[in-house]
């Protein structure tokens, strides 16, 4: 609901403490480079699985360098022993599917599942278009907010899944990640 987002917007994104950011940041950075490392022979591209709808949404460019990797069990921070024990909520959900970078992560069983590749394939956009940096200040200090559910990053994301879910009309999904993410950026500057 677009309400969330707009929420989200006006409390900007301080509600992690700067301090804390900073010193989480190159701890997950690491653990982010060495995850992507060790499953990197694991990886295949998403243009490859040939899904039919994907390129009617995302730019051919996109499916290429998109990654994807089938796993058991998600790689997921270890951010309680960070001492981010307020994420453990974070740790310990049982995801589907989870997007690091260009790269993302799902259960063996949703191999076949179209949408949420496209859900995923939303997060590696945001990822593209905020940067690590924004991305993970958003995501965290959102899931604080809002939890996981209504937190703007993946309300967009659901968004979207729901249209390419319920409708077969077609949509840039990139444009409108990029524009729902300016218009972001826009009221968050007008907000100081
Ligand atoms: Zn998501």
């Amino acid at each position: 609901m677009p309400g969330y987002w707009l929420l989200a917007c006006l409390h900007g994104l301080d509600s992690m403490n700067p301090q804390e950011f900073q010193r989480f940041y190159p701890l997950f950075i690491d653990w982010l480079h060495a995850t992507l490392v060790a499953h990197a022979a694991m990886a295949r591209t998403v243009a490859s699985c040939a899904f039919p709808r994907l390129p009617h949404y995302f730019a051919a460019g996109t499916l290429e360098s998109a990654k994807v990797v089938y796993v058991d069990q998600l790689p997921i921070p270890p951010l309680t022993s960070w001492g981010l024990t307020r994420f453990a909520e974070f740790e310990g959900r049982n995801f589907d599917g989870i997007a690091y970078l260009g790269t993302f992560f799902l259960r063996q069983p949703q191999s076949g599942n179209e949408a949420i590749h496209f859900h995923e394939l939303i997060h590696i956009v945001q990822w593209r278009i905020l940067g690590p940096e924004d991305f993970l200040r958003l995501y965290a200090d959102s899931w604080e907010r809002f939890g996981y559910r209504q937190s703007p990053l993946e309300e967009m994301a659901y968004d979207a899944e729901l249209a390419f879910t319920t409708s077969n009309v077609s949509f840039d999904a990139e444009k409108m990640v990029a524009e729902k993410l300016r218009l972001w950026k826009r009221t968050r500057v007008a907000n100081g």
